[in-house]
C-alpha cells in the first residue's frame, strides 16, 4: 500500500545527493577555519583599548602587505567604494585622467571618472590582452595635463596581468598619478608599492585577504597626498584626509567591520608567518599548475598578454558553452567557479586560485574541469591535465 511516508522517502531518494562544496571563484574566496573561530568571538567596542591594541598590530601589518612605508587605510566596504575613493580624493571635477580598459573593472574606472565629471582618455585594450606601455606613454604624451592613469594590476574579468610597474615608471616623473586596482593582485602577487612608485592601491577583502567581503583598503604615497590636498571633488564618507588622520589615533573615521579587522589580524598573522614572497611564489606555483594542467587537458587559456595569478580564464571547447561548464562545475561537481561576463560570456570560465588556497585545491579544479567538460559530451584528455598539475605540484 502507498502510505504517505512511502510518498515523503520516494521524495526525499529522487533528490539529487547534496554535494561537498568547494568555492573555487574570483571572490569571494574560501575564509580559514582559524580565521572564521576568530570573527566569532565577542564584539568588542571600536573607542576600546582592546581595539586599539588590536588596530596598531593590524595598521603596521598592513604597510608589510603592501610593501610600503605610508600608511594603509581601512575601509568599511568593497573594492568599488575605495575605487570610487581613488577618484573623488585625488582629482577635481573637469580634471583629464587616463585610464586602461581592458575588461569590466577597467571599464569601471571609465564608469567612475565620468560620474565625477572627469575629462577621461580611455586606452582600450582588447579582452585578454595586456596594456601594451607604447600607448600608455603615446596617450601621457598627447595628455601633458592628464592628472593620473587608472589601471587594473589584475583584470579578473579577464584573466590578464597588466605591467604597472612599466605604467609607474612612465609617470614617476610627471605630475601624473598612477592609480592601481590591485584587488586580485595584493596578497597574491608581488606589487611593492614604494619600490615601484605606485601612488593609490586599492585592494579588498574577499579576494586575496582570504577574508569575507566587506573591507577595502588603500595605500597612498607622498605624491598622491600631495594631490589630495588640491584636490576640490565632493566626498564625504569616503574621505582619505579624514581616515589618515583617524589613523593616526589608531582608529577609523566611523565605524569599521570590527569582525572583518579581527579577522584580518589572524590573516595577516598567517601571512607573516609564510612570508609574503612564499605567498607570491605559491600563488605562482598553483597558476602555472592550472595554466599548465588545462593545457594538457587540451584546453586553451584566454589570454594572450601576462596571465593573472589570482585566476585562470578558460576557452569554452568547441560546441561547448562556458556558461554550461561553469554550471555543471557548481551543480554536478559542487565547485563554484566563474562564468565569462559581457561578451565573453558563454565564450570562458574563469577558475580562482586566490588566498586560501594550495595544491589539493588546484587538483580539484584541474580534475574537477576534465569531469565537467566530460559531463557535456565534450573533448578533453581525461587524467591529461591532472597528471600534468601533479608533476608541477610534486614537492621535490
Ligand atoms: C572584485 C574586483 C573589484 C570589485 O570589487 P567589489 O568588492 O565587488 O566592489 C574591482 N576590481 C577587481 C580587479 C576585482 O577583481
Amino acid at each position: 500500500m502507498f502510505t504517505p511516508e512511502a510518498g515523503l522517502f520516494f521524495a526525499l531518494w529522487s533528490l539529487p545527493v547534496s554535494l561537498k562544496k568547494y568555492l573555487l571563484a574570483p571572490g569571494p574566496v574560501p575564509v580559514p577555519p582559524n580565521v572564521l573561530n576568530a570573527m566569532a568571538a565577542p564584539m568588542i567596542h571600536h573607542r576600546s583599548p582592546d581595539f586599539v591594541e588590536l588596530f596598531k598590530g593590524v595598521k603596521e601589518d598592513l604597510k608589510y602587505l603592501y610593501q610600503t612605508t605610508n600608511p594603509v587605510l581601512i575601509l568599511a566596504s568593497t573594492g568599488t567604494g575605495a575605487m570610487e575613493g581613488a577618484v573623488t580624493n585625488f582629482l577635481s571635477p573637469g580634471d583629464k585622467a587616463i585610464f586602461v580598459n581592458g575588461g569590466k573593472f577597467g571599464e569601471r574606472w571609465g564608469k567612475i571618472l565620468s560620474a565625477y565629471g572627469m575629462q577621461t582618455v580611455e586606452i582600450k585594450v582588447e579582452w585578454g590582452r595586456s596594456v601594451d606601455l607604447n600607448d600608455v606613454k603615446a596617450a601621457l604624451d598627447a595628455n601633458p595635463d592628464a592628472k593620473a592613469v587608472y589601471v587594473q594590476a589584475s583584470e579578473t574579468s579577464t584573466g590578464a596581468a597588466h605591467d604597472v610597474q612599466g605604467i609607474a615608471a612612465l609617470t614617476r616623473n610627471r605630475d601624473t598619478l598612477c592609480v592601481v586596482d590591485a584587488i586580485t593582485a595584493m596578497g597574491v602577487t608581488n606589487v611593492p608599492m614604494d619600490e615601484w612608485g605606485l601612488d593609490v592601491v586599492v585592494s579588498g577583502s574577499q579576494k586575496g585577504y582570504m577574508l569575507p567581503p566587506g573591507l577595502a583598503f588603500v595605500g597612498v604615497s607622498d605624491k598622491a597626498w600631495a594631490f589630495n590636498e588640491r584636490s576640490t571633488c565632493p566626498r564625504f564618507y569616503f574621505n582619505f584626509a579624514k581616515e589618515k588622520k583617524a589613523l593616526e589615533g589608531d582608529q577609523t573615521a566611523f565605524t569599521p567591520a570590527v569582525s572583518l579587522i579581527v579577522g584580518l589580524r589572524e590573516v595577516l598573522n598567517m601571512v607573516k608567518a609564510e612570508g609574503i614572497q612564499n605567498v607570491f611564489a605559491r600563488h605562482e606555483r598553483l597558476a602555472n599548475a592550472t595554466r599548465e594542467g588545462l593545457k594538457a587537458a587540451g584546453l586553451e587559456i584566454f589570454p594572450t598578454g601576462t596571465p593573472s595569478t589570482a585566476v585562470t580564464a578558460v576557452v569554452a571547447p568547441d560546441g561547448i558553452d562556458g556558461q554550461d561548464i561553469y554550471k555543471t562545475l557548481r551543480t554536478k561537481y559542487g565547485v563554484t567557479a566563474a562564468g565569462g561576463q559581457d561578451h565573453l560570456k558563454g565564450k570562458v570560465f574563469r577558475i580562482a586560485q586566490l588566498g586560501y588556497a594550495d595544491t589539493f585545491d588546484t587538483i580539484i579544479a584541474v580534475a574537477a574541469v576534465e569531469m565537467a567538460i566530460s559531463t557535456l559530451g565534450g573533448k578533453v584528455n581525461m587524467g591529461a591535465g591532472v597528471k600534468r598539475a601533479q608533476e608541477l605540484l610534486v614537492v621535490k
